[in-house]
């Protein structure tokens, strides 16, 4: 019989517990009982609760099973993941709530990542599976949430904030937009493979991979020449050609970007920025990367205004405040100098000394 192709994902209505199938588009409205739980509650005044666990992403099949088996005892065999890789577990059966919370407990699932916490991070490949990384994700997340538990599990920070983590300039997910967006960053240019470049590379589309115009053909040799001091170890020229090899061991690292969110709530959605240019890859628990995003993370903390995201309240103190109350350092790395970087200048007199 032939394979049934391009039939798509399942119908997600067939995997709704009952509860939420019977009222879809009716919910009215929802609180936080405690960190963790959200309680439903619906026009018609059925309720239900999610409870949300943290988890690593990165999981092994003994680990959903052992989720379905939670699932089945509390849950009539229901459970989601969220946009950030959390579990919930959506029990509408309340008796069933504090039972399942216990068990939580017992097998060691962390509860948390709601309202004004810490969620999970979102992040990408690292060492793991990808050939372009110059971090791991992993372990740097990890090593990062180990250090940050105390703010999952309860919602005591000012707003929530959201931290990504990519392992190259690919930015895969959503560093670009996050509280704290951890990208792995090279420092020395590609390394020209000659014969592989002949043996396989699209040179047109090599040359145009670049975005500073570092690559030019050498029809002579058949192969490219790279100006370095134009390369800005992006590394795009390696996803284009395996011949452009850029990983550095000794040199590879970690940039902290901070202030962007996503939701138009206060203030409309915004980049991160980078404000530490480099941390050393000091695996296995990156202990510089999770000092530096504790320290940024405990100023906001100690001088932000209730409900005010890290990025607003950077905005209303000003950029030039928050490398003074941080003591991080300011270096000519954090001036925009790609095209468009004169909207990043400061054009009006008003600054603090
Ligand atoms: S961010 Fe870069 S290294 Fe990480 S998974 Fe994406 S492409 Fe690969
Ligand atoms: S690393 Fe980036 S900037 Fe450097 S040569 Fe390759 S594509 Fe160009």
């Amino acid at each position: 019989m032939a394979a049934k192709l391009d039939q798509g994902p399942p119908n997600y209505k067939e995997m709704l517990p009952p509860v939420i199938l019977e009222n879809y588009g009716k919910w009215k409205y929802h609180e936080i009982p405690r960190p963790g739980v959200l309680k439903h509650v619906s026009e018609t005044g059925a309720t239900m609760h999610s409870v949300r666990v943290a988890s690593p992403r990165l999981v092994s099949i003994d680990f959903v099973r052992d989720l379905c088996v939670i699932a089945d005892e509390y849950c009539e065999g229901f459970l989601r993941f969220t946009t950030r890789n959390n579990v919930e577990f959506l029990v509408g059966d309340e008796a069933k709530l504090n039972p399942l919370l216990a068990e939580l407990e017992a097998k060691g699932y962390c509860v948390g990542g709601t309202g004004a916490s810490i969620s999970n991070i979102i992040h990408t490949q690292g060492w793991v599976h990808c050939h372009t990384p110059a971090t791991d994700a992993s372990g740097v997340v990890k090593a990062v949430m180990d250090d940050l538990y105390e703010y999952f599990d309860s919602m005591k920070l000012p707003a929530k904030l959201k931290m990504g983590l990519a392992c190259c300039l690919n930015m895969c997910g959503s560093t670009h937009c996050s509280d704290i967006g951890i990208v792995g960053v090279h420092r020395t240019p590609p390394r020209i493979d000659h014969d592989k470049i002949r043996k396989g590379t699209e040179i047109p589309s090599l040359v145009a991979s670049c975005p500073t115009g570092a690559i030019r053909p050498d029809p002579k040799n058949k192969s490219v020449i790279v100006n370095n001091d134009k390369c800005m170890y992006c590394g795009n020229c390696y996803t284009m050609s395996p011949a452009m090899e850029i990983y550095d061991a000794k040199n590879d690292g970690i940039a902290i970007l901070i202030g962007g969110k996503v939701s138009n709530a206060r203030s409309a959605p915004s980049f991160s920025r980078m404000v530490i240019p480099f941390l050393p890859n000091n695996a296995p628990r990156w202990p510089e990367t999770t000092k530096a995003i504790r320290d940024i993370i405990e100023l906001w903390i100690a001088n932000a205004h209730k409900g005010e995201r890290l990025g607003e309240w950077v905005e209303r103190i000003g950029w030039e405040r928050f490398f003074s109350l941080s003591g991080l350092p300011f270096s000519d790395m954090l001036i925009d100098d790609y095209i468009f970087a004169r909207e990043t200048f400061r054009t009006g007199a008003a600054f603090k000394y």
